[in-house]
């Protein structure tokens, strides 16, 4: 199903391109349209609207539930675009009535504020006032989401309601009082997002809802792996195809009547595509996980996928270097059992990290694998080991050093996956040890963000050209006119 609404395969750069030259479509389309004569401010306004407007109706695709973007950049890269591309949306729809009003104010400030306060208060400007007052919530709500006490589904339900107010609002006040937007072809072509932005909405939650229930998959068993750690083996229903996916991706798991998509919860594939079925490992972390362990076998599962690119295929390389953290193993042994499966002969290290041994899964099978691989195994605990093979304390500078010895730095790629504080050294001290950035993969399984890495900053960097970019097009606009 995630093949829906599929398109060609972009990386970062293009992508980036692309919603820079998709974004400049609606102001040429301003531009061929005739209207009264503005001040060059007013022209700003106009412009920082449409730009505002339009990136709100593309945030509905960078949420990270289209393949087509998110797998190509990852589900991190792409959560973190999200993320910053509503601040400047933000910061555009607060600047858009200032802009207006700018002119007047700088001639008489006492008009310029009477002004202000006639378009937040005047009904035919009141959609424009919600469609701002939404964006701000959303964000407010996403920014303070962790200090929320709201369960996860709510804060989604929310999030979504709050980003179609947003949207729906702010083409309503386009069209009502856009200078540029209520009639011709910009009125048109915000007809047509308008339509887009449904469209996508039935697809997450109308089709993709239809799918979970057309295409039910079944929970054979549920294994206990580690402290509060299980393993489900998950198998299609009758008429479910077996799901093509690389080994490391992640699906969205619903369960029971819940198979509904705003319920639904990422987890890793802990599994080799060779073999049938789906196995997932999850670690009890909250509400859904908590009841995990206890659900019985023949539970009907809602499974869509696969997502993401933390896999073999989309970062060949000669040697690797695996990096797992806590129930971070998940997809690593995905990737591992694969490995196995193929008879991969690459050179493979594995640092496993948890806070205390009983928190280790699948320590039989990662042993036995060391005799199919060429695999190094390197088992750390934070809390005194229980075995002659594990060590004590974090992965260090000088451990991962040591750990690289023998591998090419520009031919090894290193997949990290683990919380978010551990991702972040790991990747920094990689860094440290000569490894390339492009090198260094990591998929973190908490959006919430915190600590940054130096491949973090970088990203933002990139990501804060785009909005500097905006910038250039909203002044060539306002002097072109
Ligand atoms: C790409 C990815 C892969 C993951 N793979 C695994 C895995 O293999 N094994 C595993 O145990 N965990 C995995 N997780 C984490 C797992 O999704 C959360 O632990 C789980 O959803 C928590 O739900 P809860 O209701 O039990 O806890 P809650 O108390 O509701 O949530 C705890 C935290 O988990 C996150 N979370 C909750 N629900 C969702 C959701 N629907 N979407 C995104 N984040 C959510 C939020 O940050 C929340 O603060 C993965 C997460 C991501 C993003």
């Amino acid at each position: 199903m995630h093949n829906l609404l599929q398109l060609p395969r972009l990386n970062g750069a293009a992508l980036g391109s692309a919603y820079l030259l998709a974004a400049l479509l609606p102001l040429l389309l301003a531009r061929a349209q005739s209207a009264a004569p503005m001040d060059r401010w007013e022209y700003a306004a106009a412009a920082m609207g449409i730009i505002a407007l339009w990136g709100m109706a593309v945030q509905f695709v960078t949420s990270g539930r289209f393949e087509a973007v998110s797998g190509r950049l990852g589900i991190d890269k792409i959560m973190a675009f999200h993320k910053l591309a509503a601040l400047w949306l933000v910061l555009a729809l607060l600047l858009h009535p200032l802009a207006y009003v700018l002119p007047t104010s700088l001639d008489d400030p006492d008009l310029g504020w009477i002004r202000l306060q006639f378009y937040l208060t005047d009904p035919s400007y009141r959609t424009g006032v919600i469609s701002l007052g939404a964006l701000g919530v959303l964000v407010a709500t996403s920014l303070l989401r962790d200090r929320l006490p709201w369960p996860y589904e709510a804060w989604r339900a929310a999030h979504l309601l709050l980003g179609l107010s947003a949207v729906l609002c702010g083409l309503h006040h386009a069209w009502a009082v856009g200078r540029f937007s209520a009639e011709g072809a910009l009125a048109w072509f915000w007809a047509l997002v308008a339509l887009a932005v449904l469209i996508v909405v039935l697809v997450l939650y109308g089709w993709r809802w239809w799918l979970l229930h057309r295409r039910p998959w079944r929970l054979e068993s549920v294994t206990k792996r580690a402290d509060r750690m299980w393993e489900l083996d998950i198998q299609p229903g009758p008429g479910t195809p077996a799901l093509t996916y690389h080994a490391g991706q992640f699906v969205w798991m619903t369960e029971g009547a819940r198979r509904f998509p705003l319920f639904d919860h990422p987890f890793s594939i802990a599994d080799s595509p060779s073999r049938e079925g789906l196995s997932l490992l999850i670690k009890e972390a909250g509400d859904f996980t908590n009841q995990i362990g206890n659900l019985p076998e023949g539970r009907v599962i809602g499974i869509d996928g696969p997502y993401g690119e933390f896999t073999l295929e989309a970062h060949p390389a000669e040697a690797l270097l695996l990096i797992g953290g806590g129930v971070g193993i998940a997809p690593i042994i995905g990737i591992l059992r694969d490995m196995v499966a193929r008879r991969d002969t690459r050179p493979v290290r594995l640092a496993y990290a948890v806070g205390q041994p009983q928190n280790f899964a699948c320590l039989d099978e990662l042993r036995a694998a060391t005799e199919k691989l060429d695999l190094q195994l390197w088992l750390l605990s934070e809390d005194p080991p229980d075995a002659p093979d594990m060590m004590h304390g974090r992965l260090t500078h000088a451990r991962l050093t040591e750990m690289m010895k023998g591998l090419p730095p520009d031919t090894t790629k290193t997949l990290i996956c683990g919380p978010g504080p551990m991702v972040v050294a790991v990747s920094d001290m990689l860094l440290e040890t000569g490894m390339p950035m492009r090198n260094v993969v990591y998929e973190r399984f908490d959006y919430a963000g915190g600590a940054r890495s130096h491949q973090d900053r970088a990203r933002t960097r990139q990501m804060l050209g785009i909005g500097a970019m905006f910038l250039l097009i909203v002044t060539g606009f306002a002097l072109s006119m």
